[in-house]
């Protein structure tokens, strides 16, 4: 069906959003996700992680519509459990709590798989220190067709990264290849991910990522790049925290598909908005740009100069 798909039809409901995390960040990030952006897009909205969080279940299985049907297809896939609520759902993957290579790649691989599964059209990434707006997302992706090979996100350097392959006879071989930086998030179409399954799905992702020593993002472009012959799409909508989100004027956030937060260069690096949050009430500024995107969420009219 999705092959006669006409033009202009495609709707939140047809994208897979994987957001990572992992379980020293839950209240910290993924709280704060909950409160704004994932309440919008809380049915196709997956959060991975590491470990069990009694709170963090407790917080997203407030709903009793427990999506059953979808539990069933990860169940071969090596997730452990599932939980549904009006949150979004958390998928607890079995990698380890490990800033490592190896740790990150299993959550990537897990997200991936969980999105073959789903049947979607479009797989997006996400760190769990990016705002997504879900609309801005939509308008972005309607402009192409998941049934082309479609990569698209924020270019993490402004050349292609070279690396090291290793061959199979203990030799390497030079390769190039431009990459979605994954702080930024990033899409792809079902098209493109179904050709990348013999590098990308279970553990074929782990054995690429050490092929080439580089982190789960850049694996990802390799795969892409290298093996199945796509091609990033930049596009100037994604941002990271390594980014200066201050040179974002204030009346363009509102149409950006994602913005982060985080330390760069040694100082708190975030969006320029005025409110209604002060920043000590919102460091983020996620509160604050939520409340400019859905001013009728209740919080957020508690706010100063609303
Ligand atoms: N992360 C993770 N396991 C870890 C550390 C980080 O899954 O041990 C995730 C984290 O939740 C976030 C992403 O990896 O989604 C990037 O982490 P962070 O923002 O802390 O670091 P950055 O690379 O942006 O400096
Ligand atoms: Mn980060």
């Amino acid at each position: 069906p999705e092959a006669h798909r006409t033009e202009g039809s495609l709707t939140l409901g047809d994208i897979f959003i994987a957001v990572k995390t992992t379980k020293r960040f839950h209240q910290s990030r993924v709280e704060l996700l909950l409160d704004t952006w994932i309440s919008q897009a809380s049915e196709q909205t997956y959060i991975f992680t590491d470990e069990e969080d009694g709170a963090l279940k407790r917080r997203m299985g407030n709903d009793l519509s427990y999506d059953t049907t979808f539990l069933v297809h990860l169940q071969p896939l090596n997730c452990p459990s599932l939980e549904r609520g009006s949150g979004g759902h958390v998928i607890f993957t079995n990698c380890s709590a490990e800033h490592s290579h190896q740790a990150l790649s299993c959550k990537m691989a897990a997200e991936f798989d969980a999105f073959l599964a789903s049947g979607l059209s479009w797989f997006c990434h996400l760190d769990d220190d990016n705002y997504l707006n879900p609309q801005a997302l939509l308008k972005l992706l309607s402009s192409y067709t998941e049934t082309w090979d479609v990569y698209l996100g924020k270019p993490s350097l402004n050349r292609p990264i070279r690396a090291s392959e290793m061959l199979p006879n203990n030799q390497t071989k030079s390769v190039h290849f431009w990459f979605a930086t994954g702080g930024a998030g990033f899409c792809i179409s079902r098209r493109l991910a179904r050709k990348m399954v013999p590098w990308a799905s279970g553990r074929n992702f782990l054995s690429t990522s050490e092929l080439i020593r580089l982190p789960d993002d850049c694996t990802v472009g390799y795969i892409i790049e290298c093996k199945v012959g796509g091609q990033l799409i930049p596009s100037a909508l994604f941002h990271s925290h390594l980014e200066n989100l201050q040179l974002i004027p204030a009346s363009q956030l509102m149409q950006q598909v994602t913005l982060s937060y985080g330390v760069f260069e040694n100082k708190l690096n975030v969006i320029e908005l005025s409110g209604p949050f002060s920043p000590q009430e919102d460091p983020s500024r996620f509160r604050s740009l939520h409340c400019h995107l859905y001013p009728d969420t209740s919080w957020c009219l508690q706010g100063v100069g609303w």
